[in-house]
């Protein structure tokens, strides 16, 4: 039976797909949703990188606590 796919985004169809699921509704993404999660993505990584240079050392700091814990 065919499953409806719909963008868990903007709640547009996207098409339908052969196959078997508990619901008829599978949820994917459009390709204009994609693009904006993908910029979104971009933006977090290169603020994480950021956040983890300035915080390394308390990174480092957790490891070794860690390692002494299970010591
Ligand atoms: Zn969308």
């Amino acid at each position: 039976m065919p499953i409806e796919i719909v963008c868990a985004w903007c709640r547009r169809d996207i098409g339908t797909k052969e196959g078997e699921a508990l619901c008829s509704v599978s949820h994917g993404i459009c390709p204009e949703c994609a693009q904006k999660v993908w910029d979104e993505l971009h933006k977090r990584k290169s603020q994480m990188e950021e956040e983890q240079k300035t915080a390394r050392i308390s990174h480092q700091e957790i490891n070794t606590c860690s390692v002494f814990n299970t010591i």
